[in-house]
Formats: structure tokens, C-alpha cells, sequence
């Protein structure tokens, strides 16, 4: 696994950005399962499901005031819930198709703060307590560590930009401005 966090500077980040807004939440439906992972990675809590049917979607935006993220407008016409359409192909244009929303929402965004394969909050943890799950050189030369509550999986800050830090700076650049 790569390490996850890198030369993103967090405080560069978050000095223009709002505190994180709880708030605002999602579910993705089953089309828009990237979407999903992008928004996690920037701490948004956005809950996805490839295989449930859309009753129970609503049941879950209902029962945990979640917005639903969905491409078919038809398919939600007079539900009684929250609905963003978006619209696009591929993930980058699904999420400029929303970007002015979430900006005006007041959701609040941190990187990394969530886990992108299941949604869960990551919880710093020393290296100590990781060392049997990442390899020997990410454990003498990265400081920082996260665990994710629900699927365990680890995350760290590791010492080159990567892939992940590029998507995330060029997301926020869209919320900020
Ligand atoms: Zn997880």
C-alpha cells in the first residue's frame, strides 16, 4: 500500500477552509461508486452501496438526514428527500457538477480524516500499534499513523507527493475559491 498522506500540507489546506461540518452528509447511489471514494478523501461522510435497491436508499436518507447523490432525477421526483443531481461522466465531472453546492453548503472539508474504501473515521495510532501491518521502511521513516474504525485499514504520512494528495489539492482548489 502507499502511504496516503504526504507532502499536502495540512495547514495549507485548512486555513481557508471552515470547521468540518458534520452535518452534511451523503449517500452516493450505486452509479456514482468513485464519486463517493473522492468525497470520503476529503472528509465528507458519504455512504455508498453497490447493492441495495433505491427503497432503501430512501430509508437511509430519511432515517440519517443524508443528501442523495444521483445522476436519475426520475427515479426521486417527489420523494420528500434531499436530492443533488449530478450529472457528467467520470468522477471529475461529477464532482464539478456539485461543487457549487457543496461550497454553499458549509460543509467543511479535511483531508484524510476518513476512510475512502468504507467510510469510517480514522483514529491516530502510534506506529507501535501498526507494526505488523505496514512494511519495515514506511515504519522507520513515516511518523504518523491512522486507523480506520470500521475496516481497520491503515493509512500514513509518508514523504512524496503521490496521486491521492494531487486529486485532493485539486478538488479543495474547486471549494475554495
Ligand atoms: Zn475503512
Amino acid at each position: 500500500m502507499d502511504g496516503l498522506f504526504t507532502t499536502l500540507s495540512m495547514s495549507q489546506i485548512s486555513n481557508d477552509l471552515p470547521p468540518v461540518n458534520c452535518e452534511v452528509r451523503f449517500i452516493a447511489d450505486s452509479m456514482l461508486g468513485t464519486l463517493a471514494k473522492k468525497l470520503r478523501m476529503l472528509g465528507l461522510d458519504t455512504e455508498y452501496y453497490s447493492d441495495v435497491d433505491m427503497g432503501e436508499l430512501m430509508y437511509r436518507c430519511k432515517a440519517e438526514s443524508r443528501i442523495l447523490l444521483t445522476k436519475n432525477r426520475k427515479l426521486v421526483d417527489g420523494l420528500g428527500i434531499s436530492v443533488w443531481m449530478v450529472t457528467g461522466d467520470g468522477y471529475w465531472e461529477e464532482f464539478l457538477s456539485i461543487a457549487r453546492l457543496l461550497s454553499e453548503s458549509g460543509a467543511g472539508y479535511k483531508f484524510l480524516c476518513r476512510c475512502t474504501q468504507c467510510n469510517g473515521g480514522l483514529i491516530e495510532i502510534s506506529g507501535e500499534n501498526v507494526k505488523e501491518e505496514v512494511p519495515p521502511h514506511v515504519l522507520r521513516t513515516c511518523s504518523r499513523f491512522m486507523k480506520c474504525s470500521g475496516c481497520d485499514r491503515v493509512y500514513w504520512k509518508g514523504t512524496h507527493e503521490n496521486r491521492m494528495n494531487r486529486e485532493a489539492a485539486r478538488m479543495m482548489e474547486r471549494l475554495v475559491k
